[in-house]
């Protein structure tokens, strides 16, 4: 998420507001929403703490800084910050319900915290009703947002009521689907419109088990994916690319193929470099070119069983160009980069470019620019 530092011009102001310039207030204008004007000028500043002093409480002055029309951000006086949560210019757009976690995986680009963070799908909820312009696709993720179920369920009711249009993609583990409350109140009234992203590592218990370090793991996962099947719910399996599931990318495909032949899509993502994958970087750090050969297996066997397989966060030029087209621009805006190399290469604009944070942890291949486009 980006962090913002603002010059808050009004005082006693804090939490979710829609940024909104002061010539479409009229236009937007709802009682129960918050609004932050950027005011670039002492008139624009005096004229909304007018409107303020006439009643219209829930407007707030900002100085001009980096923020743009539509944005949701959470204010925070106190640091003179705002974070923002959603920006309608983004391609990529999430909500987060939860920073705990039932699993403790090795690579985990967000390492999970106990801390009872309930506020958390509330502050989802202010988001979207929020928005001024609904995406077509929300992520939801946590953490893993089963742990705050009821909460997802009122997350859904409430993105149906705002955004009919719009469908959700839960990244969840999936091991919480086998408790009958959960399914209760998912699947009560089961949510149309959503799809399921669940990461399976391993084709057997002990592997699974292991990258996610937690016992038990990979039955309540395969538990879950059969639960979802039965409520009829679009699935993406997704695979991190990492050394111990490059060891078993084979036969993962092919278990993937025999058994979970209702999966919709499977994923193959090249590791963040962030998080708990720089604590375990001797298993995660590699570089994806040297991969190519796996990879290419890897999709052939997919191919095989007729599983449709995409890359994520693979940049083109470490991926075998028979692969291409299977790559998808799948790094969030605000964690997305190119660097210098990437200039002067032809295919830049279909490329998934870098996480931002390669320079300072590692980078997922030595960057190869294209000279000219080969597929
Ligand atoms: S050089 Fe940069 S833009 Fe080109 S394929 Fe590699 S990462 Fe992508």
């Amino acid at each position: 998420m980006r962090q913002v530092s603002v010059n808050i011009r009004t005082t006693g102001v804090r939490g979710i507001h829609r940024v909104v310039e002061v010539t479409s207030l009229a236009e937007q204008w709802q009682d129960d929403l918050q609004f932050l004007v950027p005011a670039p000028d002492a008139a624009a500043i005096a004229q909304v703490e007018n409107w303020r002093e006439k009643g219209l409480r829930n407007i707030a002055v900002v100085g001009v800084e980096g923020l743009e029309e539509g944005d949701i951000v959470d204010l925070d006086p106190g640091r003179g910050k705002a974070t923002v949560l959603f920006r309608e210019s983004d391609v990529h757009h999430s909500l987060f319900l939860t920073n705990r976690c039932n699993s403790y995986c090795l690579m985990c680009s967000q390492p999970p915290t106990r801390q009872d963070d309930g506020w958390l799908v509330d502050q989802a909820i202010d988001i979207v009703r929020h928005v001024r312009v609904p995406p077509a696709v929300i992520g939801i993720s946590g953490g893993e947002p089963l742990l705050a179920a009821a909460g997802l369920e009122r997350v859904f009711a409430t993105i149906k009521d705002y955004w009919p249009e719009t469908a959700a993609e839960v990244l969840t583990n999936g091991r919480l689907l086998h408790d009958a409350r959960v399914r209760q109140a998912l699947f009560g009234d089961p949510p149309t419109n959503v799809r399921w992203l669940v990461p399976l590592y391993g084709h057997a218990d002990f592997l699974h088990d292991f990258i996610v370090q937690s016992p038990g793991a990979f039955d309540e996962t395969l538990d879950g994916l059969l639960t979802l099947q039965e409520m009829r719910q679009p699935i993406q399996l997704r695979i991190v690319l990492i050394q111990p599931v490059l060891d078993v990318l084979d036969e993962l495909c092919r278990f993937i193929g025999k058994n979970l032949p209702f999966v919709e899509c499977v994923a193959l993502m090249a590791c963040e470099p962030t998080g708990f994958a720089l604590a375990n970087r001797d298993i995660c750090e590699l570089d994806l070119c040297d991969a190519g050969p796996m990879l290419d297996r890897a999709s052939r066997v997919l191919d095989r069983y007729q599983v449709r397989h995409v890359f994520m966060n693979a940049p083109l030029c470490a991926l075998p160009p028979r692969l291409w087209p299977r790559a998808t621009r799948s790094i969030s805006d605000w964690k997305n980069t190119y660097a210098d190399a990437c200039t002067k290469c032809s295919v830049r604009d279909r490329c998934c470019g870098l996480f931002a944070w390669h320079e300072k942890n590692w980078k997922p291949t030595k960057l190869k620019p294209i000279e000219e486009a080969i597929a």
